[in-house]
């Protein structure tokens, strides 16, 4: 199986899943060819890949093209991190004036970029979905598995509150009057901060419907206002996710 991993506008930081794999990459070397890894590797063929592996957002007219070109070179195409998923950090510039935050940003005129930064699958069609920022690897290695296999993939569709219960951690609203996204989060990272005392960010991206109404009464019995909502939503990882754009 020809497998090619590739970046667009991101940190790296959804790509280091690979290399955590660690003890199960020998295994899987016996399996899997990785033919293009330019983090991992010097030497890169552009080939058919059986599975394309994409991190980030796609922010220039170069990445667009690109990303065209590796869906038509690709059987599967697997869209890994916040970035690739819903456009990332870098997406936040899509609700502000682009020439004010270009100039905050960049000294000079000649950087070519979009006015928006967007996720892979606003230009090509995505086969599966990695969440997170960054993914982890069990679910890489399960989404891995299954493609080996020819089974079925599938990622949990509730709330990360269903996982943080599951797990028996106090509630961090009510224990510690924290503001948490859990409610309207897609669980599958183990209720990973609210284990630590720590309110969910939201790096999971929403769920398919996220009832942000509800949330907003519950920050405002927490003394915050719709505002303060609306820019951990804007101001995140997954600011501009097909589930809650025009929402927000
Ligand atoms: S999703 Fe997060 S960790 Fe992954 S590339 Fe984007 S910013 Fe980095
Ligand atoms: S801590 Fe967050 S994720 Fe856990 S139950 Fe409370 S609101 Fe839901
Ligand atoms: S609890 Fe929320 S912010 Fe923390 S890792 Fe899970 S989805 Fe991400």
């Amino acid at each position: 199986m020809k497998v090619g991993v590739f970046k667009f506008s991101s940190c790296d930081g959804c790509q280091l899943a690979f290399f955590e794999l660690e003890e199960e990459l020998l295994e899987l070397s016996r399996i899997i060819s990785v033919e293009y890894f330019l983090e991992a590797s010097s030497s890169n063929r552009w080939e058919h890949f059986d599975l394309a592996f994409v991190e980030g957002s796609i922010s220039t007219k170069e990445e667009e093209e690109r990303i065209k070109k590796i869906r038509e070179s690709s059987k599967l195409l697997v869209a890994i991190g916040a970035c690739a998923v819903s456009g990332g950090i870098q997406s936040a510039r899509n609700f502000e004036d682009f020439s004010q935050v270009y100039s905050s940003v960049y000294s000079y005129k000649h950087y070519e970029t979009n006015h928006y930064s967007k996720p892979v699958g606003d230009f090509v069609e995505v086969d599966f979905e990695l969440r997170g920022c960054p993914i982890n690897k069990e679910s890489l290695k399960e989404l891995i598995g299954a493609i080996i296999q020819g089974r079925s993939f599938q990622m949990p569709s509730y709330p990360l509150c269903l996982e943080c219960k599951r797990k028996g951690n106090p509630c961090v609203v009510v224990a510690h009057g924290l503001s948490c996204l859990g409610p309207i989060t897609l669980a599958g990272c183990g209720a990973l901060c609210p284990s630590y005392k720590r309110g969910c960010y939201g790096c999971y991206g929403p769920i398919e419907k996220p009832n942000l109404e509800a949330l907003e009464e519950g920050y405002r019995r927490l003394g915050k206002d719709e505002r303060a909502l609306k820019e951990s939503l804007i101001l995140s990882f997954n600011a501009y996710n097909k589930n809650w754009r025009g929402q927000i």
